[in-house]
């Protein structure tokens, strides 16, 4: 990791589901420019040897604030999300990045198949507003999992732009077992078998994404054309 550490402040903290937080975070020093897609690493002052360095996904595209903003879930007895909740208004958090390759594409593709489970849904969400924003969104379908109905991140944001956008298909699934893919794999059979041309891009805790990607392997993908974002 190259990038140099900086200071950031914390803005705010919003609950979006009881279980997942929202971080907007205002780096002090400079700028922080980065693709969607990509993550930064927190130094959180906590651990036996601290800093104990923590990854997250940016939720949101580039803005003229330059705020930066992160969403959480709380693992239980996590010691990293568990600090994140305890962070105010005003606090110090040094940070560094940006960092990653799970980034869109280019050249463009003509269908985005983006697979993710509950706080993986965050890069992918990151990607399609700058796509939305940009009025650049090719044919795209999200198969967004959540461990529970109230644990739906983004729920109303995707089913309003699925509403407005007819190339946008939302398709939400839950199921409490991270490898509870029943439904999912029909979908990724129908639009990645036979051949079709997509894009997959999965984002998740592995015991999620790994069995997906081989799902993809096995219809005939090579290793690198399915891009995989791993939490754990
Ligand atoms: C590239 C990258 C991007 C990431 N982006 C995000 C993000 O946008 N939002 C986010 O909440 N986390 C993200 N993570 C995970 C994050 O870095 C931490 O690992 C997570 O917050 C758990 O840390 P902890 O200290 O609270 O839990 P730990 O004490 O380290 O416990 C981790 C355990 O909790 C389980 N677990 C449940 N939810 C998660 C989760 N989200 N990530 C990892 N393990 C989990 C795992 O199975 C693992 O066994 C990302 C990780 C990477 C590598």
């Amino acid at each position: 990791m190259a990038e140099p550490t900086q200071l950031a402040e914390v803005v705010s903290l919003t609950a979006l589901t009881p279980h997942t937080t929202e971080l907007v975070l205002r780096p002090v020093e400079a700028p922080l420019p980065f693709t969607p897609g990509q993550w930064i690493s927190l130094q959180l002052p906590i651990g036996d040897h601290p800093p104990l360095n923590r990854a997250y996904s940016l939720a949101e595209p580039p803005t003229s604030t330059g705020h930066l903003t992160l969403v959480f879930d709380h693992v239980p007895g996590g010691k990293g999300s568990g600090y994140l909740s305890s962070l105010k208004p005003g606090d110090g958090i040094p940070l560094s990045g940006p960092y990653g390759h799970f980034v869109l594409p280019e050249p463009k593709t003509q269908h985005l198949l983006l697979i993710g489970r509950y706080s993986g849904l965050v890069p992918l969400r990151c990607m399609v507003r700058a796509l939305a924003e940009q009025d650049t969104l090719p044919s795209t379908t999200l198969i967004a999992h959540a461990p529970t109905i109230s644990e739906q991140l983004y729920h109303e944001e995707f089913t309003a732009l699925a509403a407005s956008h007819s190339n946008f298909k939302y398709l939400p699934f839950v199921s409490e077992a991270p490898d509870g893919h029943a439904g999912t794999v029909e979908v990724i059979k129908q639009l990645a078998g036979n051949g079709r041309r997509v894009t997959p891009m999965i984002a998740g805790i592995k015991s999620f994404a790994r069995p997906l990607r081989s799902l993809l392997m096995e219809l005939g993908f090579d290793r690198r054309e399915v891009k995989l974002e791993t939490y754990d």
